[in-house]
């Protein structure tokens, strides 16, 4: 299983447009420790990748991405689609940047999701006059994703984006857990097995079984504890009341991760988390306990 990191950061990036944190000016002074939107490439077949989550920096995420580039016809891409944890905007306002695509964009999204970006976003109206999306449901049966991969879906959480919180829900429907899930990838000719999960409201037994299980984890590493987002002032909200498990403290998710046979990565950043900054004494305590956080642009081979 090939997979591109293009992406670790949360919601606006690091550093983010309007924000002089130390995180974000750390970035401005420092390049490196700049991160793009959290985002995943998969490779599903020779020459062909989908891509989980497409944020609003997806198209130079690409061009940073010699393996999405297109060729060798005029308009030949191996991006075919995007694969959705979320309706988060941060994880779908790139969809938008794929709308030259000559016959289509294949959107692999859970039922709740494809309702708020057809009826909260509108991107069907809005993008259709331009290239077709192409609705494919993600559910918690395995699923075909290509050749090589096989795709399912664990539900995590029935947290709504915040343009979706009145929606409707369509006709005969239930609201339900999957309006945010983990991602589950199994290549069955290697027997490699991967969990994506960038936005992790709980913890079911069923995500614990599949992170035991997996090669590779690529979890929410969103706030570093609890009382982040209040301590810096980002948020009267704890991390937890944001949707996002921290990564220390009691409910935290390092402790579920330590001892587990694969390798465990946190992305999705927020620029307010210590691990933004390469020296913090955080990635020390880390370090000690197996854990990692994911690079921009790194490329991890199961
Ligand atoms: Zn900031």
């Amino acid at each position: 299983m090939l997979l591109q990191v293009l992406g670790t950061a949360a919601g606006g990036g690091l550093p983010q447009w309007n924000c002089a944190c130390p995180g974000c000016a750390g970035a401005r002074a420092h390049p490196h420790r700049r991160r793009r939107h959290a985002s995943l490439a998969v490779r599903v077949a020779d020459h062909r990748w989908y891509v989980v989550n497409a944020g609003p920096d997806l198209t130079d995420q690409i061009e940073a991405a010699p393996a999405l580039h297109p060729g060798p016809g005029l308009r030949d891409t191996p991006v075919v689609g995007v694969v959705l944890t979320d309706a988060e905007l941060d994880h779908t306002l790139g969809i938008a940047r794929l709308r030259e695509a000559r016959t289509g964009v294949e959107v692999w999204a859970t039922p709740p999701v494809r309702h708020a970006l057809l009826n909260g976003l509108r991107l069907g109206d809005v993008l259709g006059p331009y290239t077709p999306l192409e609705w494919r449901e993600l559910g918690p049966d395995p699923q075909p994703l290509g050749d090589a991969i096989e795709l399912s879906a664990l539900p995590i959480s029935a947290k709504r984006p915040r343009y979706a919180h009145e929606l409707p829900p369509p006709p005969g429907a239930r609201d339900d857990l999957s309006w945010a899930v983990a991602l589950l990838l199994h290549e069955p000719s290697t027997g490699a097995r991967a969990v994506y999960a960038p936005a992790l409201a709980a913890w079911p037994d069923a995500l614990q079984k599949a992170v035991e299980d997996a090669d590779c984890v690529l979890v929410d590493g969103t706030f570093w504890d609890d009382d982040e987002p209040v301590r810096t002032g980002i948020s009267p909200r704890t991390a937890t009341a944001m949707g996002h498990l921290p990564i220390d403290g009691p409910d935290g998710t390092a402790h579920r991760l330590t001892g587990i046979r694969g390798r465990c990565l946190y992305t999705h950043l927020n620029n307010t988390n210590p691990l933004t900054d390469p020296d913090a004494a955080e990635h020390t305590r880390l370090t000690a306990l197996g854990l990692e956080v994911a690079a921009e642009r790194m490329v991890i081979e199961l």
